[in-house]
């Protein structure tokens, strides 16, 4: 069995990486924080008797083989980049349980058939250009070169960030696994919801990772005097926002699982006396059901061209991003199932919200996640906490898990 003593002791050590006065952590992808996150990473992954070795996009691998050679390997992981002053669990706890689940393999002379591989993802939050996974894209293959253009605060580009970092960004294709290469990707994760808190149980299997859609709304409308134009004369672009702002929430209100969120908005030319002439703003929506979130996003769309004629401004809709959501395989919600009822959880089945590496591996291998209960579920914040049992509990489930994916021989 696993060494909930261990795992919590190695996640309170990495928690002081990028610690923040908050409590919290600040490690964006490809600094200097990140950078000595995986250094101590890869020093558990050595203790745990693992082979050590990073790709072209700065995953590293810690990797303990199965009677097997050439079978595929079972593959287990996060991230350890953060979020601006995030939280402790988020990515960190994945990587460091899968890490004490070989450790307490080898500890117990438990032999699988399937080599078994812990992963800490590259830049996963894409908090520092805007992006986001781009270890999981570059090893499924979703990489393009021009992602690599996008740019931090500073104007930094995800490219020139790489070669600071040691990595060559021309060569980060070689980073891409074949299929058939993995059996499977399994993730343990904080549930950042308050599904099982609810439910009074402290794991839970994941059901499917909803897919985001990013769009940016442009409305140029008339800037103008706050004093001298009349109400009648006016075509105010933040007054048509505000509306379309309102039936972002009402259209994902009135299903029952899509959300949608205006989370930017900029007013030009942003005087108090002045009628604002152009806004932009940001909507993000997302769901389980490609179906239902592509429907939300139509009549928000339609909705949208009707205000903005009725007031006469312009509008203009572009796409910054459309992931389709990624369902979990049946096959590995059946074993994490096993898993709970084998450590004496009630197998509970959730869906994700927000997104995870995982959304990529499902295109390369059965993917499946485990998720712990979030306290009030929160999270991207230094108070997001799990507890030590409960960490534990959900260690023991991945335990379990990928037993049951690598084989016991
Ligand atoms: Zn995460």
């Amino acid at each position: 069995m696993v060494d909930g003593e261990r795992l919590w002791r190695r996640l309170s050590e990495l928690a002081e990486i990028g610690k923040r006065k908050s409590g919290g952590v600040t490690r964006l992808s490809f600094t200097d924080e990140e950078r000595s996150a995986k250094d101590l990473v890869a020093s558990f992954m050595e203790e745990a008797g693992l082979s050590v070795r990073e790709d072209a996009a700065g995953n590293l691998f810690g990797r303990r083989e199965g009677s097997d050679p050439h079978a595929p390997a079972v593959l287990v992981g996060s991230h350890v980049d953060s979020v601006y002053d995030g939280g402790n669990f988020d990515g960190p706890l994945g990587v460091l349980a899968g890490i004490e689940v070989v450790q307490a393999m080898e500890e117990g002379d438990v032999q699988t058939g399937f080599p078994v591989e812990v992963v800490a993802f590259t830049d996963e939050e894409g908090a520092r250009f805007s992006f986001g996974m781009t270890g999981s894209r570059a090893l499924t293959g979703h990489l393009s070169p021009g992602d690599l253009e996008h740019q931090d605060g500073d104007g930094i580009s995800i490219a020139e960030a790489m070669r600071d970092y040691g990595l060559d960004p021309a060569r980060v294709e070689d980073a891409r696994r074949q299929q058939n290469s993995l059996a499977a990707y399994l993730e343990l994760h904080i549930e950042q919801g308050r599904v099982l808190e609810a439910e009074d149980l402290p794991a839970g299997i994941v059901t499917g990772i909803a897919g985001p859609v990013w769009l940016r709304f442009t409305i140029r409308g008339e800037s103008g005097h706050a004093g001298a134009t009349p109400m009648n004369r006016r075509h105010d672009a933040l007054a048509a926002a505000a509306e379309i702002v309102g039936v972002v929430e009402e259209e994902a209100s009135s299903t029952p699982s899509a959300v949608g969120t205006v989370g930017q908005i900029e007013v030009k030319p942003g005087g108090i006396n002045i009628i604002p002439g152009r806004v932009d703003f940001s909507a993000d929506l997302r769901d389980i059901d490609v179906a239902v979130r592509d429907g939300v996003e139509e009549r928000i769309r339609e909705r949208a061209e009707e205000i903005c004629v009725r007031r006469g401004v312009e509008l203009g809709v572009e796409e910054l991003q459309r992931l389709d959501p990624a369902p979990c395989s049946e096959e590995v919600r059946g074993v994490i199932s096993d898993a709970c009822r084998e450590v004496g959880i009630r197998p509970h089945s959730l869906s994700s919200g927000a997104g995870h590496d995982g959304m990529h591996l499902a295109s390369l291998c059965p993917m499946g996640m485990i998720f712990i209960r979030s306290r009030d579920g929160v999270s991207h914040n230094p108070k997001e906490w799990s507890s030590r049992e409960d960490c534990e509990a959900g260690c023991n489930v991945l335990y379990w898990s990928v037993l049951g994916l690598a084989g016991r021989t």
